[in-house]
């Protein structure tokens, strides 16, 4: 997205505390003039760096191993981290764009998902810091918008996958293709039934952007509604990288949903909006990338 904003003539400030990014990924933006970054917890006191147009709150932590590792973390971005940023949009009169979830519709009982759907999320499972967190966010855009009239949009981003991701978030396309290119058996939870529906980080970009620009102000889903299961996944991954790789079964997590696909009927309508990157391309770009860093990363050796 900063490249996204700067290629369109933007001043960008990016705000992360590296719990989960990674610094490589703005590396490249070290001499860009326009780019200013801060290491900093939103969570917390944010420095001032004068006027904004827009403020885009993204964080949070977003793979399932990742939150269930941090819980109060997690339920902090969602709660403080939206205030904070939505009272430094109200402060600058500018635009305000949270990232929410798919993870709103919880476990759905409705297939694919409409943004009317109102979901069927386990309030205190495992997973809730995630889904209630983000539900609140939600809430909270929505009050600051009726209430102190903050021009808000609000993102239900589906599964999204590209270059860029960490090796070992623990979701399932880093895992798998990490996973197929060294050789090692690919995990699948449970046997391997339940869908999910995934889309390029480029298309998914272009969405966000879209949406920031729009007057919409009730939640549009972003996603790829070309769904498969996780096994078909694991075949799809074999056969692209050629592996070797054999498929192993592991327990299923707690409250994982069965199926995930959205409709963006929404998103087609209110932004001209639809994913263009096929599943074999955008998965052939993002092997291209974690052949490099695996191959950049040094291998362990014994003694
Ligand atoms: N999954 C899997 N093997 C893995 C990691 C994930 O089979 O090594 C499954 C997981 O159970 C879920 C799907 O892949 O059904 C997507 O999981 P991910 O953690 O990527 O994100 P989620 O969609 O659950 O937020």
């Amino acid at each position: 997205m900063c490249d996204r904003l700067l290629a369109e003539g933007h001043e960008v400030v990016g705000l992360d505390n590296f719990q989960t990014g990674q610094s490589r990924n703005i590396a490249h933006l070290a001499n860009e003039p326009k780019f200013q970054f801060e290491e900093c917890d939103v969570t917390g006191a944010i420095p001032d760096f004068g006027k904004f147009d827009g403020v885009l709150h993204y964080a949070s932590l977003a793979s399932p191993r990742d939150y269930l590792a941090f819980p109060l973390e997690t339920l902090e971005t969602g709660s403080t981290a939206t205030r904070n940023m939505l009272a430094i949009a109200h402060a600058n009169d500018a635009r305000f764009l949270i990232t929410s979830t798919s993870e709103c519709y919880g476990d759905p009982l409705e297939h694919p998902q409409r943004e009317t759907y109102w979901g069927n999320v386990n309030p205190v499972g495992p997973r809730s810091c995630y889904d209630e967190s983000k539900r609140y966010a939600e809430a909270l855009t929505m009050g600051w918008h009726r209430v102190k009239g903050v021009r808000t949009n609000i993102a239900r981003i589906f599964n999204t996958y590209g270059p860029r991701m960490a090796l070992h978030d623990g979701r399932v396309v880093p895992a798998f293709l990490d996973q197929a290119l060294r050789g090692e058996p690919m995990t699948v939870f449970g046997d391997g039934t339940q869908t999910r529906s995934f889309c390029y980080v480029r298309d998914l970009v272009d969405g966000l952007y879209r949406l920031m620009l729009s007057d919409e102000r009730y939640p549009v889903n972003l996603g790829n509604p070309a769904e498969l299961t996780m096994l078909e996944f694991a075949e799809r991954i074999q056969r692209l990288t050629g592996t070797k790789s054999q498929i192993v079964h592991k327990a299923l997590p707690e409250d994982d949903p069965k199926r995930r696909r959205p409709d963006i009927t929404k998103a087609k309508e209110v932004l001209g909006w639809e994913p263009k990157v096929p599943l074999e391309e955008g998965l052939r770009e993002t092997v291209v990338y974690f052949q490099s860093v695996i191959d950049a990363t040094p291998v362990a050796t014994a003694g």
